[in-house]
């Protein structure tokens, strides 16, 4: 399929091409020409799939048919959860709509906001906003909904996270009941469908095979450590892909300032990026990670959230996220337009539950190793015999159904958690008693110590 089979003006596959956009995406080949249409559609997938494009040039071809003589009234509105991804959709939105005569602005929290009303004022036909500011705008008369024609949800599911569904459902219920609506996740809890519910029409269903789709071209490994041994095995990961562009991801803010201080002394370019620091502040990392000045990059979740860097090769989730769909959010950081890459997840003993609800989410079993980079033990012995059908990894192989994944036995504490392993200093296992609390019959045989070998690999 070819974007000229789609139905976009001429105009704008000028642009596709000056662009250099061939082919267009899964979503894009299902989502152009139903929006195109008019049709309310809801669209699964996340980031990296071409998502922006996909409802951005219909979007586009729309309202370019019609270019206001006067002032530009406001039409299509796309509410993103981050400052960050806003940004991103904007300059998509410029980028593509640059020969078309169309207006367009974005408004964002955390900077001022006099600025966006003066925008506002002089009239747009597009506006990409946050939630937040967005309502502060309205609050002031600064723009209103009454003209939207169609509206853009961009990353439901973590708007839902964040908190702004109530902001969300007040925003829609200031828009003409006539309009379309579109909206874009990339998982699908009841709140997101029940919002469907309410505020779609006979909605077109796209989807596009994200989870598999994208684990396909991404190499994952977990590493079981403590999470003494985690500052050791980040230095030596990084060090280990020199010129690579590495995303680490912490749960806290904290914890994201100590790795960049960390790897900072041992003299690795790395910036934080978190809710703590100012926009300014979180935009300069973004350009000196990009430009490959400051080649690691350390996140948290919702500071990460949309951002599109392409020639991402490692993904590292230093702390397994608390929300399994946020592992799905964080490794679609790499392998983005067709590439490759690596995610690498430091699991510590405390975090073993976290790592079993996300491999129920992506349907298949990580392949685990030690710090030392031998393998893990029971992690990745053969599946036993009692197989349960929803339990097949994405290749159809059967995943274990031993103690300590999906389908154990949930009372019994697994054995191999009660493993205890010592580390050095280095990170490197210096020795283990696997069989503590093993099964009798089931015990592997012991592992001798290894020497120091690196971290990860
Ligand atoms: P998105 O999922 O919208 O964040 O897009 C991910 C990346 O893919 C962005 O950098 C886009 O510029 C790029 N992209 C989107 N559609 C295409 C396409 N059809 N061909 C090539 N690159 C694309």
């Amino acid at each position: 399929m070819n974007f000229t089979d789609l139905g976009l003006s001429e105009p704008i596959l000028k642009t596709l091409s000056v662009n250099k956009y061939t082919t267009p995406t899964p979503i894009q080949a299902q989502a152009i020409p139903v929006v195109l249409e008019g049709r309310d559609l809801v669209g699964l997938a996340q980031t990296g799939t071409g998502k922006t494009a996909a409802f951005a040039l219909p979007i586009l071809h729309r309202l370019s048919q019609d270019i206001p003589e006067g002032k530009h009234k406001l039409r299509a509105l796309i509410l993103a959860p981050t400052r960050e991804l806003a940004t991103q959709i904007n300059d998509a939105i410029w980028t593509y709509s640059k020969s078309l005569g169309l207006r367009s602005c974005f408004v964002i929290g955390g900077v001022p906001i006099r600025k966006q009303k003066r925008q506002l004022e002089e009239g747009v036909d597009i506006l990409v906003a946050t939630p937040g500011r967005l309502e502060d705008l309205i609050s002031q008369k600064a723009c209103s909904l009454k003209n939207i024609e169609t509206v853009v949800l961009d990353e439901a599911d973590q708007m839902l996270d964040i908190g702004f569904m109530p902001a969300i459902r007040r925003l829609l219920s200031q828009m003409p009941k006539q309009r379309q609506t579109l909206l874009f996740s990339a998982t699908m809890p009841k709140e997101i469908s029940s919002l469907a519910n309410d505020y779609l029409t006979d909605p077109f269903q796209a989807s596009v095979a994200q989870v598999s789709a994208t684990a396909d071209r991404i190499e994952q490994t977990v590493i079981h450590m403590e999470n003494g041994a985690k500052p050791t095995a980040i230095f030596k990961l990084v060090q280990q892909h020199p010129g690579k562009r590495v995303i680490v991801f912490c749960r806290t803010k904290r914890g994201s300032d100590k790795v960049a201080k960390k790897l900072g002394s041992e003299g690795i370019g790395a910036d934080a990026i978190h809710g703590n620091k100012s926009q300014g502040q979180r935009q300069r990392a973004l350009d000196a990670f990009k430009k490959g000045d400051k080649p690691v990059l350390i996140a948290t979740d919702i500071a990460a959230r949309g951002i599109d860097i392409r020639e991402v090769e490692v993904v590292v989730n230093y702390d397994l996220p608390n929300v399994p769909e946020a592992y799905v959010h964080r490794i679609g950081r790499t392998a983005r337009a067709g590439a490759s890459g690596f995610a690498v997840a430091f699991c510590s003993p405390e975090e073993q539950k976290l790592l079993r609800a996300i491999e129920k989410v992506i349907k298949m079993q990580i392949p685990a190793k030690m710090a030392d980079g031998s393998a893990a033990p029971n992690m990745d012995r053969p599946a036993p015999r009692k197989v349960n059908k929803n339990s097949r990894g994405r290749s159809g192989a059967v995943t274990a159904q031993g103690a300590g994944v999906p389908g154990g036995n949930p009372n019994k504490k697994p054995w191999h958690k009660r493993r205890t392993s010592k580390l050095d200093a280095n990170g490197n296992i210096v020795a283990i008693d696997q069989n503590e609390g093993a099964p009798k019959g089931k015990r592997p045989r012991r592992r001798k110590p290894s020497g120091p070998k690196s971290a990860a690999s």
